[in-house]
C-alpha cells in the first residue's frame, strides 16, 4: 500500500490529506502544535467563555473553495453564519464604504460607483462557478473557461491604485483600498489588485461568512472527514532534518524556508536557492479584545458588519501599506477588525463580546501596535477604550512562534509579489514539486496562495498523485 506524510495540519496540510486518503494512500499528518488547524483554530479566554479566532476568521475563500465543496461539511458539524453587512469601511466624516451580499446590492449602496462596482464584479461573479477552480488553481494552468476567466483576469494585472480610479466617490474608493489591503502590498505596484478582486469576487459569490463556533469548527470538519476516510494525525510532532518522513509521499505544508532547512541538501541546489531567497511579506500584529456592549462605531452600518476596515481613505490606506513594505511603521496603520459574533452570538458571554483585531506592520516589527489599533477603533468608535474588558496580544515574533509558517508576522506566507503570486516560491510551471523524488510543497507559499480554501494542498496532492501514476 502506498504511504504518504503530510507535514503540518493547516487547512492546505488537511486537504492534502484528505485527497491522499481519498486516492487509497495510508495517510498520516504530523503537526507541532497541540492541536490541528494551523491558521484553523479558536480559542476560549480573556473571558472564560468568549470565542476568538487565532488567524483566519471571515472565510469567502472557504465557502468558494472547490476543495470544501467536496465535502459534507454540514454532516460534519459545520454552519456557516453571516453578519447583517459583510464589511464596512468608515470614513472620518461618519460616512462609509458598504460591502452587501449581493454585487447589485453592494453597487445600489454606492450610489454614482453602483455602475463601476457592476462593471469589475458582475460578470465575474455570474460566473463564479465555472472560474472559481481556475481562480483557486495555478494561474499559470490552461483554463477549463478561458473567456469567463478573462472577465475576471483582465484587470488583475493593474496595481489597485489604478482600479481605485474607477470610482469616484470616497467611500468607494475607501472600501476598495481596505479589500485590497489584504494583499499587504505597496497598492501602486503591479498586480496589487489581484487578491482583492478574488476576495471580493469569492465574497460576493459565496458571502463572508464565519463558522459557528469559531473557525476551529473548520478544522474539526476536516479532521473528521480524514479521519473516516482511515487518516492518522499526531500532533506535538516538529519535523526537522533529524526526523524527516519515509513514507512513499510526503507533502510540506510549510514555508519554503523550513523546507530548505529540513530537507537541506536533498533539495536541487536550484530550489534550495530558490527557497532560501524567499521574499517575505510584511507582518501583522495581532489584539483580541473582550469588549463590554461592542464597539460604539459612529458609522451604524459598522455596528451591524462582519468586518470593518480601518485606514481613512484610499490614499491613506495606500501610504500606509507603501510605509510597511519599506519596513517604516506608520502612526496610523491599516487595522481590520472581525465582529463575528454579530453573526455568530454563541461566541459571547452575555453583553461582553470577542473582537479580534490586527494591524498591519513591517515584518519583524519589535514595537508594541497595541496603542495604535486601539487608537485607530478609537477614531472611527469614540469611547471604545472605555468599553475594554481584556485584551489578548500577539507580536509579530509571537505569530512566527504560535506558528512558524507565519515568520516575521507575515500572514500571507511569502509576499505576493508578481513573481511570487504567480509562480510560487520559485520560477517552475510545477510549484509544487521539490525535486525530491515524493515530496511536495504544498502551503500557502504555493499558488493560489493565501486563505482558508485548502487549494493548494488539493493540488499538491493532485499532483503527487498523479506524477505516481494514480
Ligand atoms: C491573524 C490572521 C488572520 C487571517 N485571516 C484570514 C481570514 O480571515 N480568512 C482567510 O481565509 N485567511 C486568513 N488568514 C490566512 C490563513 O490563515 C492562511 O492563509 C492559512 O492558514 C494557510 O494555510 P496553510 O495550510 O498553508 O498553513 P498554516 O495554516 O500556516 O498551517 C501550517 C501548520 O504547519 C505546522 N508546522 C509548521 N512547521 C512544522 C513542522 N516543522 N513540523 C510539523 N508541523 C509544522 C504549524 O503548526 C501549522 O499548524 C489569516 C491568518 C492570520 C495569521
Amino acid at each position: 500500500m502506498t504511504t504518504g506524510t503530510v507535514v503540518g495540519s493547516g487547512p492546505n496540510g488537511l486537504a492534502a490529506a484528505i485527497t491522499l486518503a481519498r486516492a487509497g494512500v495510508k495517510t498520516t499528518v504530523l503537526e507541532a502544535g497541540d492541536t490541528v488547524g494551523g491558521g484553523l483554530r479558536s480559542f476560549e479566554g480573556i473571558v472564560p467563555g468568549l470565542i476568538h479566532d487565532h488567524c483566519a476568521a471571515i472565510h469567502p475563500m472557504a465557502v468558494g473553495s472547490p476543495f470544501l465543496a467536496t465535502i459534507d461539511l454540514a454532516r460534519r458539524g459545520l454552519r456557516w453564519r453571516s453578519a447583517e453587512l459583510e464589511c464596512v469601511h468608515p470614513l472620518d466624516d461618519g460616512t462609509a464604504g458598504v460591502l452587501r451580499r449581493t454585487v447589485d446590492d453592494t453597487a445600489a449602496e454606492l450610489g454614482r460607483d453602483g455602475a463601476a462596482w457592476r462593471a469589475l464584479f458582475g460578470r465575474p461573479v455570474e460566473n463564479f462557478d465555472r472560474i472559481g477552480p481556475s481562480m483557486l488553481g495555478p494561474l499559470l494552468r490552461v483554463p477549463r473557461h478561458p473567456v469567463a476567466l478573462a472577465g475576471f483576469g483582465a484587470p488583475t494585472p493593474l496595481p489597485a491604485a489604478a482600479l481605485a480610479r474607477a470610482f469616484r466617490t470616497p467611500q468607494a474608493r475607501g472600501l476598495w483600498g481596505g479589500v485590497a489591503a489584504h494583499a499587504f502590498r505597496p497598492l501602486h505596484e503591479p498586480m496589487s489588485s489581484a487578491i482583492g478582486k478574488g476576495i471580493l469576487t469569492a465574497g460576493h459569490a459565496a458571502g463572508w461568512q464565519v463558522a459557528e463556533g469559531g473557525s476551529g469548527a473548520i478544522a474539526s470538519a476536516l479532521l473528521a472527514e480524514f479521519e473516516d476516510l482511515g487518516g492518522r494525525v499526531e500532533t506535538g510532532v516538529r519535523v526537522t532534518a533529524a526526523n524527516v518522513p519515509r513514507t512513499d509521499l510526503t507533502l510540506f505544508d510549510l514555508d519554503p524556508q523550513q523546507v530548505s532547512r529540513v530537507l537541506g541538501g536533498r533539495l536541487p541546489p536550484r530550489v534550495r536557492r530558490a527557497f532560501d531567497r524567499f521574499r517575505r511579506g510584511p507582518g501583522a500584529f495581532k489584539v483580541d479584545f473582550a469588549v463590554q456592549d461592542g464597539v460604539p462605531w459612529t458609522n451604524p452600518d459598522a455596528r451591524r458588519a462582519g468586518t470593518v476596515h480601518l485606514g481613512g481613505d484610499f490614499g491613506e490606506v495606500a501610504a500606509t501599506e507603501r510605509a510597511i513594505a519599506a519596513g517604516r511603521m506608520p502612526e496610523r496603520p491599516f487595522v481590520l477588525v472581525g465582529q463575528q459574533y454579530l453573526a455568530d452570538p454563541s461566541r459571547s458571554v452575555g453583553d461582553v463580546h470577542p473582537l479580534w483585531s490586527y494591524a498591519h506592520v513591517p515584518n519583524g516589527f519589535s514595537g508594541d501596535a497595541t496603542d495604535a489599533i486601539v487608537a485607530q477603533i478609537e477614531r472611527f468608535a469614540p469611547g471604545f477604550r472605555e468599553r475594554i474588558v481584556g485584551t489578548a496580544v500577539r507580536s509579530t515574533t509571537e505569530m512566527a512562534r504560535y506558528n512558524p509558517n507565519f515568520v516575521g508576522g507575515d500572514i500571507n506566507t511569502g509576499s505576493k509579489d508578481p513573481l511570487q503570486l504567480v509562480f510560487g516560491p520559485r520560477i517552475t510551471v510545477q510549484p509544487y514539486d521539490l525535486g525530491v523524488p515524493g515530496m511536495y510543497i504544498c502551503s500557502a507559499a504555493t499558488p493560489p496562495g493565501p486563505g482558508a480554501h485548502g487549494m493548494c494542498g488539493l493540488h499538491a496532492a493532485t499532483r503527487a498523485l498523479d506524477r505516481l501514476g494514480r
